[in-house]
């Protein structure tokens, strides 16, 4: 069975809008590579999770991955920055490690990134690093030692011992910020100011535009952001234009690098939307607007993305050139240097 089923409707935006716009070679840098059996909380099936990880995404493999890029992006070359999915709570980092480190490992291009919480000492890291090939951490907020996913600090959930690791064998770091105000909070913006140049080799990724679902957390923090070393950021499950262009006008281009959220977030139905200072997510199931005044169905969030970061692009006049760097070059080289480092 297919993992996804192609309406005209997704069709229509593939093809109308999209084909022209999405390069032939793709480096995906948010990737989520897990077993729904990671997953140990025993009342698991009542859980949150079990919204959104239905049956087609409980074995999210490189096989399923490919499947899915294939269906929703035909014809493009995909390579890919993968990590665990972060279960709150109830998960089995070891094996969640060692599955992600091992589906990667048939494309010399691709990279795995290991889900880390803060009691992980500086040697357990390091031998896993060693040991699986494994190029960065994935940090998360659910693992804050302060108990508090919503206000925690950086180094709440990702401790200064762990930087240090990434410092010395120049690692990336896949950062999700936390705080309601994401990047456009100051103790968010300091905190980054001060740990880039405390570790000035470990190479950061800011989720989301930084997660910025919205433009006005990196309008608030781009001009301060441009000025630190060793910082790149992903668009991936951004849907708003107008963020996707502040970040690019802001911190430039060249450090700007597409990712999916697959799976399952990129391939499924609905789209981010901003208010006020929230954001949330927009799905068929979860609001009861009358919509009978349009066509109401929706697309995959990954499209909502993609006309997101064309528009962006087109605004701030993005070459050929450009275009192919965001979507592939800038996280194939950045990929390809983190492992030269490592392993030389
Ligand atoms: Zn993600």
């Amino acid at each position: 069975m297919a993992p996804i089923e192609l309406t005209d409707l997704d069709r229509r935006i593939w093809e109308e809008e999209l084909t022209g716009f999405v390069p032939e070679r793709v480096f995906d840098v948010h990737t989520h590579i897990y077993r729904w059996a990671f997953f140990t909380d025993p009342d698991k099936e009542s859980t949150s999770y079990r919204q959104f990880v239905t049956p087609p995404y409980e074995e999210a493999n490189w096989r399923l991955l490919d499947e899915c890029d294939r269906l929703l992006m035909p014809g493009r070359q995909v390579s890919r920055l993968a990590f665990p999915f972060p279960f709150a709570e109830y998960c089995d980092f070891d094996r969640s490690n060692r599955f992600v480190a091992k589906q990667v490992s048939d494309d010399p291009a691709s990279g795995a990134l290991m889900l880390v919480r803060p009691e992980m000492t500086a040697d357990e890291i390091t031998t896993a690093v060693r040991g699986d090939g494994i190029l960065g951490l994935k940090p998360y907020r659910f693992y804050s030692k302060t108990g508090d996913a919503v206000n925690c600090r950086i180094t709440d959930f990702l401790p200064e011992h762990q930087i240090e690791v990434a410092d010395q064998l120049g690692l990336l770091i896949m950062m999700h910020l936390s705080r309601p105000d994401a990047i456009g909070d100051e103790l968010n913006i300091a905190d980054l100011e001060r740990l880039t140049a405390t570790y000035p080799r470990a190479k950061w990724i800011l989720a989301h535009c930084a997660r910025s679902y919205a433009a006005w957390p990196i309008e608030r923090a781009g001009q301060r952001l441009a000025d630190l070393p060793n910082v790149w950021f992903d668009t991936s499950s951004v849907c708003e234009s107008d963020a996707i262009e502040a970040l690019i006008r802001t911190v430039g281009a060249e450090r700007v690098m597409y990712g999916s959220d697959d799976v399952p977030v990129g391939v499924l139905r609905g789209k981010y939307i901003s208010f006020g200072y929230g954001w949330a997510y927009l799905s068929p199931s979860n609001q009861q607007l009358n919509l009978t005044h349009c066509d109401p169905r929706m697309t995959f969030t990954r499209y909502e993305q993609l006309r997101a970061m064309q528009r962006a692009g087109r605004r701030g006049e993005l070459s050929k050139t450009q275009t192919r760097a965001m979507f592939y070059d800038t996280a194939a080289e950045l990929v390809a240097r983190t492992r030269t480092g490592l392993f030389e």
